[in-house]
């Protein structure tokens, strides 16, 4: 992927984190967005390709790191990535109470990204 390319999905990125982090109170975190070039960069567990992001969040201290694979990012088309965005931002949300089973937690923050997305 060229310079230009990544830099074309980390604006989209970034207009997502003007129209969203404030509104759903993420103003109040350190949230860090990373970008890799490829699922070999992921971290470990999420290797295996096709994972658009993964989100680590430090809920104890308010803080959280998305990594976006800019290489499947730019594969999706702007209404999937905003709700992707939104998936991982509830994943931080949600940290907090993610002590149930992972799969109940996907479940929710997916349920929760697509009720935004109709609004
Ligand atoms: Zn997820």
């Amino acid at each position: 992927m060229t310079h230009t390319e990544r830099r074309t999905q980390i604006r989209r990125i970034n207009r997502l984190i003007k129209k969203w982090h404030q509104v759903l109170g993420l103003d109040e975190w350190r949230v860090i967005h990373e970008y890799v070039d490829g699922a070999s960069d992921m971290p470990h567990g999420f290797q295996d390709g096709g994972y658009v992001a993964t989100t680590q969040a430090n809920w104890q201290y308010c803080e959280a790191v998305i990594r976006w694979d800019v290489r499947v990012m730019a594969e999706l088309e702007d209404e999937y990535l905003e709700e992707s965005f939104l998936h991982e931002c509830f994943h931080i949300l949600v940290a907090e109470i993610g002590d149930e089973p992972h799969g109940s937690e996907e479940r929710v923050v997916t349920k929760l990204a697509r009720i935004l997305m109709r609004v």
